[in-house]
């Protein structure tokens, strides 16, 4: 059903999503032109990059186009027939949207870290991860979990740019326990014990990340079980994703290997009798599993467990940043940002790149989490097949 309205002399179309599931995206997307391309010698990722730099400097161009039409649309609509209108009911308009730059279909980050070390750029000291947390805050970026990622149920303040957090590897100086009184709490060295005490700050921040471990009890070495560690933080608002059994290089293994690195630690979380389904993975060294086998996650089962997984991230850097709700989304090919400064597509190199010379490509929230705003130039970019229960609105 198409719901059209004109407000203010722009025209607003309201599409009520029906096509398909709640659930995020189940197949891959073959928009993407690096898509099925590994990167296995040096040679070959280096002129992936390249292709990739080139696409950013492309859409950033297309952009700049999107801009020049934008001003136009308007006048170009007031011919348009109309064959149904009805009142939307809503606090926020138009005007809304273009003073806070509201864009739904802008890039989101989800950034990778490890832990908290002086061992760049993979690691971070923690005055310098609290110098990323306190960039992001002051600059408008807000936590938001993974599943508010891929579900697109993203309810940041208008005008907020949601940023996701991940941690590889299960360290424990990204997390651990320690013994007080008897009671077991966070470390509050480590960097979820940092994101702690930055939220209490900072209310208004977000207080989440995904976690992603091993088929290890030793992950998150410290106090308490593993069964006590993984529900602190699932209890906390953090979530947990799968980083395959023993940090294999997937792209070298056939399906039945495949499966059981990637089945073996969902095999973990029920022999703790956690009731927890992980739904995203990462793929060790970013080496991503061949195509097809893939696609054999989606939903499978490893010694009668049943494993759905929805989307596997790469290392970075990374691609362009798009959200899953994006045409050219991939989802077993999304991107990530290095947590790290210094080099290109870094999480500093971008910080710099929207902040300073792309504002325009930033996903800025409009505060509704049931709604999805673009600018009408963006349209035929969302991927409208993939959400059942959002509504879409155009200026
Ligand atoms: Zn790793």
């Amino acid at each position: 059903m198409i719901k059209i309205k004109w407000l203010h002399g722009i025209l607003i179309i309201v599409l009520l999503l029906t096509a398909c599931q709640s659930k995020v995206p189940t197949s891959t997307n073959n928009n993407s032109v690096h898509l099925g391309e590994e990167t296995e010698s040096s040679s070959e990722h280096k002129v992936e990059e390249e292709n990739e730099q080139k696409e950013i400097e492309q859409e950033e161009s297309e952009q700049e186009e999107n801009e020049e039409n934008r001003e136009h649309v308007g006048d170009e609509e007031t011919d348009t027939e109309i064959s149904e209108t009805e009142e939307i009911e809503s606090q926020i308009g138009p005007e809304d949207f273009l003073a806070h730059g509201v864009n739904e279909i802008g890039h989101i980050m989800v950034v990778m870290y490890h832990g908290i070390k002086d061992n760049p750029p993979y690691h971070r000291t923690k005055d310098d991860f609290i110098k990323d947390l306190t960039y992001m805050y002051d600059n408008g970026y807000r936590l938001i979990s993974m599943s508010d990622y891929l579900n697109q149920t993203i309810d940041v303040e208008i005008g907020m740019t949601p940023i996701v957090l991940t941690f590889d590897d299960g360290l424990s100086s990204t997390f651990s326990l320690i013994e007080e009184g008897g009671k077991l709490l966070v470390n509050p060295e480590s960097a979820i014990g940092l994101i702690e005490a930055f939220s209490k700050e900072h209310p208004d921040f977000g207080k989440t990340a995904t976690l992603f471990i091993h088929d290890t009890k030793a992950n998150f070495r410290g106090e308490g079980s593993a069964f006590e560690r993984l529900s602190w933080l699932i209890d906390h608002g953090y979530e947990i994703g799968n980083h395959s059994a023993t940090h294999a290089d997937l792209s070298k293994l056939d399906q039945q290997a495949l499966i059981k690195e990637i089945g073996q630690v969902d095999e973990l979380l029920l022999e703790l009798e956690m009731d927890y389904d992980m739904s995203a993975i990462t793929y060790p060294y970013g080496k991503r599993p061949n195509e097809t086998l893939i696609n054999n996650l989606i939903e499978t089962t490893y010694k009668g467990i049943g494993i759905d997984y929805s989307v596997g991230f790469r290392e970075g850097p990374s691609f362009i940043l798009r959200p899953p709700i994006h045409q050219k989304f991939s989802p077993f090919n999304a991107p990530r940002v290095r947590g790290s400064e210094g080099e290109v597509q870094d999480m500093w190199w971008f910080f710099n790149h929207y902040d300073n010379d792309h504002p325009e490509l930033k996903y800025v929230s409009d505060g509704r989490e049931d709604v999805v705003v673009v600018p009408q130039t963006y349209l035929e970019d969302v991927n409208a097949d993939k959400y059942d229960t959002l509504i879409l609105e155009v200026y």
